[in-house]
């Protein structure tokens, strides 16, 4: 992939592939491991400048393009998928921030601070009560007493949230405001009580160590943004969300791939030729990972389209269908391409010390379908299929 159009998107495609050979992909496997937080990869981001990559160059940021961010996502889950989630996560709440920012003083003091002190936002949107439905809240914004408010959300997973520097948080608007009236909300650290709920041994994405946590937050009622969730997630947080996450999964499915063929020329080198029965399952392989190359290109370069030039489409019935079925399609075909590498190499690819090994790609793609579950996107796609128009 290549992308790079500005001086922003070069710095950070360079950035990525740079972190993604020296810290990501020495640690990945100690990552995965112990389960613990690729702090390597993260901290050489903030060296770099990456964290703000995606904020205005007015502000002081990067100004990356979305493409940019999506090859860097990409770049870095090649190496360790755990750190590439990281930055797409966070990246997802810089977009966030930046596109629906409508004038406001505080958010933008606050990206200078992201590109300042290179600071890590994490999100909290999954609840207990409403699981992974993104458009649903429990807890509330409480009632504003001198320009000051609070809440309490029971939060079943927050990746890096042990680590992170702030987080953008769902919440209904008020006490007495329906489910799907709700606000983005961002809190600081120090505004903030985590009080953590249980452990993180999953089966993949260990390093994005994302236990369930009560987070309890006290801030100023500047720190909610203006517009209301439903259409940020309709224009950024749900379609980054897809475009950013399967880019990760793409990168980490094509690392399996090259497992694969660096499997089947070592075996090719040493018995030349003699006829080799995995080279024509990776070149089967090959055309399963090229659907989901497809799938994933196609999907970023109408996502950066519509975000720039005609963003009320975002919010289209046949537009919100087509970024689900990204979702579902790319988390579906990743572990595919996975397995796929692990039937080419064999008992080599299998085991967890070999060159060829991709134990950690399909226990990390496999979480793919659980990050906020493909029957709850069906369900929703199910109900927009009776009703729109075109799809
Ligand atoms: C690696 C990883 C990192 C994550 N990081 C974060 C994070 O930082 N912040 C955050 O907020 N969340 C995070 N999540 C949570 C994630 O995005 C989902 O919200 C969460 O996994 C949903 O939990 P659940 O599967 O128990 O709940 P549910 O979504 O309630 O699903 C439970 C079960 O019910 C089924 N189900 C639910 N609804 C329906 C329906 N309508 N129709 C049919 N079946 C249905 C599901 O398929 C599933 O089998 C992370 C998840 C993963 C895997």
């Amino acid at each position: 992939m290549s992308v790079a159009v500005t001086a922003g998107d070069e710095a950070l495609t360079e950035a990525a592939r740079r972190i993604a050979a020296e810290f990501a992909a020495p640690n990945a496997d100690d990552v995965d491991r112990n389960a613990r937080f690729p702090r390597e990869a993260v901290e050489a981001m903030r060296e770099a400048g990456v964290l703000s990559s995606l904020v205005p160059t007015a502000l002081g940021g990067g100004g990356a393009s979305v493409a940019a961010a999506a090859e860097a996502c990409f770049e870095l889950g090649r190496s360790c998928g755990a750190s590439a989630m990281v930055l797409a996560m966070h990246q997802i709440q810089i977009g966030c921030m930046v596109n629906h920012l409508d004038g406001s003083a505080w958010f933008e003091d606050y990206l200078r601070e992201v590109v300042a002190e290179q600071r890590l936002v994490a999100s909290i949107t999954s609840e207990v009560g409403t699981g992974g439905d993104l458009g649903k809240s429990v807890a509330a914004v409480s009632e504003p007493a001198d320009g000051q408010a609070s809440f309490e959300k029971q939060a079943p997973t927050v990746s890096y949230g042990e680590y992170a520097d702030a987080f953008l948080t769902t919440v209904r608007r008020a006490p007495d405001a329906d489910g799907g009236d709700q606000v983005l909300v961002l809190t600081k650290r120090e505004q903030m009580e985590m009080e953590p709920q249980g452990t993180w041994d999953p089966l993949g994405m260990r390093g994005t160590c994302s236990p369930g946590f009560v987070a309890r937050a006290s801030f100023p009622t500047e720190q909610i943004l203006s517009t209301p969730f439903a259409q940020i997630s309709n224009e950024s947080m749900t379609p980054l969300s897809h475009v950013l996450w399967s880019h990760v999964w793409l990168g980490i499915a094509t690392d399996a791939f090259d497992r694969a063929r660096a499997f089947v020329r070592a075996a090719a080198k040493r018995k030349p030729g003699e006829p080799l029965p995995a080279a024509i399952r990776l070149s089967e392989l090959m055309s399963e990972l090229s659907l989901l190359r497809a799938e994933v290109s196609l999907a970023l370069e109408e996502y950066g389209t519509l975000i720039s030039s005609d963003r009320a489409k975002l919010s289209e019935m046949a537009t919100i269908l087509r970024f689900n079925n990204l979702k579902i399609a790319a988390s579906e075909q990743a572990p595919v391409v996975c397995q796929g590498a692990m039937a080419v190499g064999g008992i080599v690819a299998y085991k967890n010390d070999t060159p060829f090994s991709v134990g950690r790609h399909l226990r990390d793609s496999m979480s793919a379908c659980l990050m906020v579950a493909n029957e709850r996107i069906h369900k929703t796609d199910a109900s927009l299929l009776l009703i729109a128009k075109e799809v």
